[in-house]
This record gives C-alpha cells, structure tokens and sequence, in this order.
C-alpha cells in the first residue's frame, strides 16, 4: 500500500495557520489533522485533546525523553510539539495528515522526512500581519511584540519550502492547498 502524504503548513505566527486548518477541516474532511502538545494554557474555547494536548512543562519534557515527539519547539516562552506515533501510524495506513506548526518546528520535520511536503503561508503584507496578530486581542503588548519580531525573521525561511500559499482569502488558500495535494499524489503515482 502506498503511504499517505506528510502534509506540513506552516508561517509566522498570525498569517492565520489554525484558520485555515479549520476550514480545510470542513472541505477535506478525509484529512488527518495532527494534534500538538503544548505547555501554554488554553484559550478560552480550546479543548484539550481537540485543539492541543495541554501539558505541564515536567510532562512535556517527559515526552522530549521519551522520544515521542517527531520535532518541538520553544516558542514565546512555551512548548509546542508533535506526537510522532500518530503521524507515522497514519502515513503508514496511507492516510494524509496535515501539521500546523511553526517555522522552527517544520524545519526540524523536514530532517527526518524530507519526502514531507512544505507549504509556506504567506501574509498579504507585514501590515495586515500586524493587524491580525493585536486583532486577536489574547496576548500582551510584549507577546505581541516578540510574535511580530519572529515574523519578520521567519518569513526569509520561505526558501525551505516547496509552496508559498498567500492567504489574502481563507478559501483561495484552502483552493491552492488541496490543488497542491492533488498534484503531489499524482507527481508520486507509481503502478
Ligand atoms: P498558538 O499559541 O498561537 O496556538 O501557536 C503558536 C505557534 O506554535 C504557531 O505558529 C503554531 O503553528 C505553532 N505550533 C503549534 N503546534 C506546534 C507544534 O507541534 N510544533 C511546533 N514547532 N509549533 C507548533
């Protein structure tokens, strides 16, 4: 059986990754959606378990031990990670799976599997960045500063990637996103 295609969406913080995934979610819902680990507190209506697994930092670096984790990363005073046995379970069934995670995180993947396919989400400009990360109204004046700070360094890491997505609108980036899955399974399409 072939594998299922590794997925990995990623961009600066606020191009609006989790936005995109959850109306993805409803186009394509034959897509696996990766669940991370994090030691950041939820938001309010996050669930634990469907948005994030939500961890003590001791839990998480229990899992970083134990090897369960395919990358992680620290990212504005917080754990963010991947479990690594659901991924490789749902490849090797020949599932799809998606990851949204962040650019740091998506550079570590592409170590292990190079064969992943790397989709950059590209903000319309630094303004509207701006715009979304202070209109999200969650984070402090210096979490804020400190994500737009980021954004600037990790947008020069597009070069790492195989697709830049611009999300100017939520549906023309899921379009573009589900026509780069349709090409990548036929660009693999073996008898
Ligand atoms: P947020 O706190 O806004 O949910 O996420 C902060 C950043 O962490 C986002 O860029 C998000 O994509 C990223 N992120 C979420 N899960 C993971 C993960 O498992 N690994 C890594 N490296 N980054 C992640």
């Amino acid at each position: 059986m072939d594998k299922g295609l590794l997925i990995v969406l990623s961009g600066p913080s606020g191009v609006g990754k989790g936005t995109v995934c959850t109306a993805l979610r409803k186009r394509k819902p034959e897509l696996i959606y990766s669940i991370s680990a994090t030691t950041r507190r939820p938001r309010d209506g996050e669930v634990d378990g469907v948005n994030y697994f939500f961890k003590e930092k001791e839990q998480f670096l229990t899992m970083i031990q134990n090897n369960e984790l395919l990358e992680w990363a620290e990212y504005v005073g917080n754990y963010y990670g991947t479990p690594i046995q659901f991924v490789e379970d749902t490849i090797n069934a020949g599932d799809d799976i998606i990851l949204e995670i962040d650019v740091q995180g998506a550079l570590k993947v592409k170590e292990t599997f190079p064969e992943a396919v790397y989709i950059f989400l590209v903000p319309p400009s630094i303004d509207e960045l701006k715009n979304r990360i202070e209109g999200r109204g969650t984070e402090t004046a210096d979490i804020i500063k400190h994500r737009l700070s980021m954004a600037q360094e990790e947008i020069e890491l597009l070069k790492h990637y195989d697709y830049a997505v611009v999300n100017d609108k939520i549906e023309n980036a899921c379009s573009k996103i589900e026509s780069i899955i349709v090409a990548e399974h036929c660009k693999r399409f073996r008898f």
